[in-house]
């Protein structure tokens, strides 16, 4: 057994400096092309304890990680979640540069302010549609009214709010223009992601696949896009609108991939280190959290990690054609 303790630099000479951590697989929405309606979640014991949570994020934080982001599932439907915030926010400004987390708004409402205090500045949260019928067709719940109090309670509690917008063939394809222009206007960047092949849903994911090459187009037809170089380290792409005065964030795994750039991994919330969003590659970490060893075990699993993260992911969607993961985005965060 090693017991590494350097930064974490995979094979092909990326620097790992930013994990995101589940910390449930548990929802309170169903978002059609994220699960599901009869979605099974795991057993509770099979979950990673809040102290396991915890040791996790300081082991990573020992191994040069600046960037932590809990996601889920919904973070925020974990009773103990904010437990584990304020102990990781303990560390910030030591090892830590930022701790974030991504939410689908919700309940938004009751936990600002004390994200805030715990030391979070920034949030994103997930909005694909303005529309109360329609949000409650894609999410499978009536929660438009609670997503958008809990984006204003963050804004006044002194957090960013960037949005994330899945971009939907047919649903929310027509509303992305107004979208923008309401976050804009309120001060929020905004993120497109193109639907991503993870996990059996209920119905065809490919037929509200919508390439981000052809919202481009037309949102150029529109307004005037600048190229802006910002890069969050992430696979997103960057313009400034020049009439609304705000920044737009396109994911596009589907029609480009930026993976030479990655520089993250993902844990679930029972302890599966995944290298990559679009592979199979992963390594245990709470099997080495359980084990007699527990340091030493973490330290090799996370160089094993690097040894095995991929160059690269292999998305594709087709009709009939199985997900590229069995697991859903709910389990790796997205
Ligand atoms: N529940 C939280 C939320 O919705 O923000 C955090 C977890 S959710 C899995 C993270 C992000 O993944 C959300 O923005 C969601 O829209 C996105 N997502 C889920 N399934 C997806 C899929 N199959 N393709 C692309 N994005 C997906
Ligand atoms: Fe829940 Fe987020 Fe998946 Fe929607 S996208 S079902 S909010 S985990």
């Amino acid at each position: 057994m090693s017991c590494s303790t350097g930064p974490l630099v995979d094979a092909f000479n990326r620097r790992i400096s930013y994990l995101r951590l589940s910390v449930t697989d548990r929802c309170d929405l169903r978002c059609t092309y994220c699960m599901p309606e009869r979605m099974q979640f795991l057993p509770r014991k099979e979950v990673l304890s809040l102290e396991e949570l915890h040791k996790l994020g300081l082991a990573f934080i020992e191994r040069g990680i600046s960037k932590i982001r809990l996601t889920g599932g919904e973070p925020l439907v974990r009773r103990d979640v904010m437990e584990l915030v304020r102990a990781l926010g303990r560390k910030l400004g030591d090892g830590l540069e930022e701790l974030t987390l991504t939410t689908n708004g919700t309940q938004l409402a009751e936990f600002a302010d004390g994200l805030a205090a715990a030391g979070v500045k920034r949030v994103n949260v997930s909005l694909d549609t303005m529309d109360a019928g329609l949000f409650e067709q894609l999410s499978r719940r009536n929660r438009l009214g609670d997503v958008l109090q809990g984006i204003a309670a963050a804004r006044e509690a002194g957090l960013k709010v960037k949005l994330n917008t899945v971009a939907l063939k047919g649903l929310n394809e027509e509303e992305i223009p107004y979208l923008v222009e309401w976050a804009h206007r309120h001060g929020h960047e905004m993120t497109l992601i193109e639907v991503m092949p993870l996990g059996e849903v209920d119905g065809e994911r490919v037929d509200h696949y919508l390439p981000l090459t052809a919202i481009r187009d037309r949102l150029e037809a529109r307004w005037t896009l600048n190229d802006n170089d910002h890069r969050s380290g992430g696979p997103a792409r960057y313009v400034d609108i020049a009439e609304t005065g705000g920044r737009l964030g396109f994911i596009t795994p589907l029609t480009n991939n930026f993976c030479a750039s990655c520089n993250r991994i993902r844990v679930t919330a029972t302890g599966q280190l995944y290298a990559c969003l679009g592979g199979a590659e992963k390594v245990d970490l709470r099997a080495a959290l359980r084990s007699e060893e527990p340091d030493a075990h973490l330290a090799d699993a996370l160089d094993e990690a690097m040894r095995i993260k991929p160059e690269r992911h292999h998305f594709r969607i087709e009709r009939g054609a199985a997900p590229a993961q069995p697991r859903h985005m709910s389990m790796t965060g997205g």
